[in-house]
């Protein structure tokens, strides 16, 4: 991309306010926190519910960003850099990518639908890369803003784009298709993703096709239901089971698909069972056909689908070092995302990746590694192990550079003394096999992992924001180990996403917190007093609950000749745990009048049954005490404290009662108080483990201990490793449970036992070493909950430590 700001300015219809409009400009972004940002970057800052990017735009001047597209210049910045102001920012950079787009005349594939978008785009873009030079979005990057960022990747080189488009509302596509301007359409199916956003089912789809307005044709699976929305000029290329309409015809026997097209008769073996995957690999497969590949050609590469992660992982490695596994894919574009990626995940100062040679990157290759070689060196990468001759040979000049010729070179040279407190990125192309290397590197433990999605914990703590009134300030409780969920990962997210406050229960979590970089303010709820001298160290603040409690810590804060240390005054307006009641309010206003010691930062109190609306006069009642006797303390001691009454499902009930700061809780971690909420939250834990062995119990015999389970017929069981120590409730055995292996339901039988359980399997096709998810999309931890009678905190939070905890990003 080459630019300079005086051509973008009419394409995004901008004011111009600097002295340089010559500037040139190479790249766009709109994270403030990746590392590409340059000297040619153009910024945008992008203004959500909950973020906003002018905030970033003070730093990156700093960094040496100059050019941005903005809203309105932040106060002070004026003449500082070059501001491109628009309306709407986010339309701004919709508008640059579509004329960016119309600069390159080459074939488009677009693909839409409820499931399988990015899966059908990854591999069409394995099986067509022998013949083309491929752009395609990277990672799901499908969103509003995910892809103008995709399609402004594309270069002279590419001969082929593959981008994918999400929506979850009306008018979102219409902004989406001529930024993307496919010219092959695909719509891989529907399903009830994102179903809330649409009045129903036929608008849902009507949107979707929108996409395919400008195609030279569509290619689905023949339904009557799209057929009907379809407009008549569109040309299409169907498939079917069933209807012998469709242009091609697929009957699936086994492990191969019997295909008619044009009264031609030929079978593809296919390496999957489960129907989305049978379904995706038929919408490559169409694809491939109505590109003109001939029979043999298809009937070769399909077999050689595989099955993908899409994800970057994070995971301990041995020696103290943190993993990022991107063993999948080696692109130049998914490169930028995982350095990224790997600046906001690092553990540790010292960085080292692990790259084999890169593909399909549209550039020539000495262009290519020189790029590579500027992000490595921006990203202050110290070394750098290049595995694969092209990668070894253009990047020997590096500094920190170690090459090896292949994956099994590096294997048996491998030295794992080499690898010690630091981050590594983990990131190749499939064919060089890096899960090998990640194996190596990964600390042993056993399979059992708690999954946490922290797209979904933004995306939650992004639903209660809106929730909020301008200004509502937000503390999230992390006590507890985050919910179960893991709190110093969870606290780095939440300071990138600008929380106010966070909360521990006791001061060691705090100190942990500070202790791993988190400095944020973190209050403390249970403060002991042996822990007071500590929390001052550390500088946590104590809730305080009581006369005594006051006096003790004030008089630790004269010892220690403190000035306004932040206090945080609690309140019991009717829960009965712990706060100052109606009786000691006196005492308390004497107490702080003149005493310059400590200083009231906040007043609070805490519901007791803010999800129950059987008790909502007594909700309101708490309220309004908590309303009279802040202001009572306010009013006397003349001050101005954030004041704060409501945790998760208070924010939902009770909105109008926000005050200054609400408390969120367990909704962060997806789980809410009633179905509504809940469809708007997303999963965020699936705990997983794998079958140990797999047996044929024959009629009569019993299963686990006390012979609790019976076999009435011939019955096939598995045994998993967790257990009730794991955190598994016993109460949930005895076919009161289940654990999804396949996508299906299989019964837990028999007493759940200390490490392991056992599941009925007969109408189950799997194999020992195959996933079983204990919870997650489904059950969802408020199931088993309300199966065993009880609240998903409890499930949530007694997951035992034993458990290794996963985190990753979409
Ligand atoms: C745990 C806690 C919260 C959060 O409650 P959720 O129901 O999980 O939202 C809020 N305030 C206090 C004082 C808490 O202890």
């Amino acid at each position: 991309m080459s630019f300079t700001i005086k051509n973008i300015i009419p394409v995004i219809a901008a004011k111009w306010y600097g002295n340089d409009d010559t500037c040139p400009i190479d790249n766009v972004s709109i994270d403030s926190r990746s590392l590409q940002n340059g000297s040619g970057t153009l910024f945008f800052a992008l203004v959500g519910h909950n973020h906003d990017g002018h905030y970033y735009i003070e730093s990156l001047i700093a960094k040496g960003v100059s050019n941005f597209v903005v809203h309105h210049i932040p106060e002070n910045l004026n003449g500082k850099a070059n501001f491109l102001v628009v309306k709407d920012t986010l339309e701004s950079l919709q508008q640059f990518a579509a004329y960016y787009r119309k600069l390159f005349n080459i074939p488009v594939i677009g693909i839409t639908g409820s499931n399988g978008k990015t899966i059908v785009k990854e591999w069409l873009n394995f099986l067509l890369s022998p013949e083309y030079n491929i752009i395609r979005s990277p990672k799901s990057y499908n969103s509003q803003v995910g892809v103008p960022l995709s399609v402004i990747g594309i270069n002279e080189k590419h001969n082929l784009g593959i981008f994918e488009a999400g929506i979850s509302t009306t008018n979102e596509m219409e902004k989406l298709e001529p930024i993307i301007k496919p010219t092959i359409g695909i719509l891989t199916n529907i399903g009830t993703a994102h179903d809330e956003g649409f009045s129903d089912r036929r608008q849902k789809i009507s949107e979707k096709l929108r996409l395919f307005q400008h195609t030279e044709v569509l290619i689905y699976q023949k339904n009557d239901t799209i057929d009907s929305l379809l407009d008549a000029k569109l040309k299409t290329f169907s498939w079917s089971f069933d209807d012998p309409k469709a242009d091609v015809v697929i009957q699936k026997q086994g492990n191969s698909l019997n295909i008619t097209y044009q009264e031609h008769h030929f079978s593809v073996t296919v390496p999957f069972q489960d129907a989305a995957s049978v379904e995706n690999t038929i919408h490559c497969l169409m694809t491939l056909l109505y590109l003109g590949y001939a029979e043999s050609v298809i009937q070769e590469r399909i077999p050689n689908l595989y099955p993908m992660e899409m994800r970057l992982q994070v995971k301990n490695g041995i020696h103290n070092c943190t993993i990022i596994d991107d063993s999948y894919s080696s692109d130049y574009q998914s490169l930028k995302i995982a350095l990224d990626f790997l600046e906001q995940h690092k553990t540790h100062q010292k960085k080292t990746v692990i790259l084999s040679d890169i593909f399909q990157s549209g550039f020539p290759v000495d262009e290519l590694y020189s790029k590579v070689a500027h992000l490595l060196t921006r990203n202050k990468i110290e070394r750098v192990i290049g595995i694969g001759e092209t990668i070894s040979r253009y990047l020997s000049d590096f500094k920190g550079f170690i090459p090896f010729k292949n994956t099994s070179d590096f294997l048996n040279q491998y030295n794992p003394a080499a690898f010690e407190n630091e981050t590594i990125l983990v990131k190749g192309a499939r064919n060089f096999h890096f899960e090998e290397i990640v194996t190596l590197l990964e600390e042993k433990t056993h399979e059992t992992v708690l999954e946490i999605n922290l797209n979904a914990i933004s995306h939650n703590l992004n639903f209660y924001k809106s929730k909020l009134k301008p200004g509502t300030k937000v503390m999230v409780m992390v006590k507890a180990f985050g919910y179960g969920s893991g709190s110093f990962e969870i606290a780095k997210l939440l300071a990138h996403h600008k929380v106010d406050y966070l909360g521990v229960a006791f001061a060691d979590e705090g100190i942990a917190l500070r202790n791993a970089g988190i400095d944020m303010p973190i209050i403390v709820m249970n403060p002991e007093n042996s822990a007071f001298s500590a929390m001052v160290a550390y500088n946590l603040e104590p809730e305080i609950y009581s006369p005594e409690v006051l006096k003790r810590f004030i008089t630790l804060a004269q010892q220690k000749n403190l000035s306004n240390y932040p206090i945080h005054i609690k309140l019991d307006t009717g829960m009965h745990r712990l706060g100052f009641e109606a009786g000691n309010l006196n005492e308390l206003i004497e107490l702080l009048q003149h005493n310059n010691f400590v200083s009231v930062k906040s007043i609070f109190s805490h519901l007791s049954a803010s999800d129950g609306p059987e008790f909502n006069d007594f909700t309101l009642h708490q309220i309004h005490t908590f309303d009279q006797w802040s202001q009572q303390i306010i009013t006397a001691l003349q001050i101005q404290p954030i004041r704060h009454i409501l945790n998760t499902s208070g924010i939902y009930n009770f909105p109008e009662y926000q005050f200054d700061m609400v408390r969120l809780g367990i909704g962060l971690y997806g789980v809410g108080n009633d179905e509504n909420e809940m469809k708007q939250l997303e999963n965020v834990g699936t705990l997983k483990t794998v079958i140990l062995q797999i047996k044929e119990v024959p009629t009569g015999d019993s299963v686990g201990y006390s012979r609790k389970f019976r076999a009435t017929h011939q019955t096939r069981t598995a045994t998993i490793p967790i257990g009730y120590a794991d955190g598994i409730p016993r109460s949930w055995g005895n076919q009161k449970g289940y654990v999804m292996i396949k996508n299906q339901k299989a019964p837990i039988i028999g007493n759940i036992c200390m490490d392991m359980l056992m599941v009925d399997i007969t109408d189950i096709n799997c194999k020992e070493g195959d996933s079983v998810i204990l919870f997650g999309e489904q059950p969802r931890v408020t199931e088993i909950a309300k199966t065993i009678g009880t609240i998903p905190y409890e499930i949530l939070t007694s997951i035992s430590q034993r458990v290794k905890r996963i985190f990753y990003k979409e």
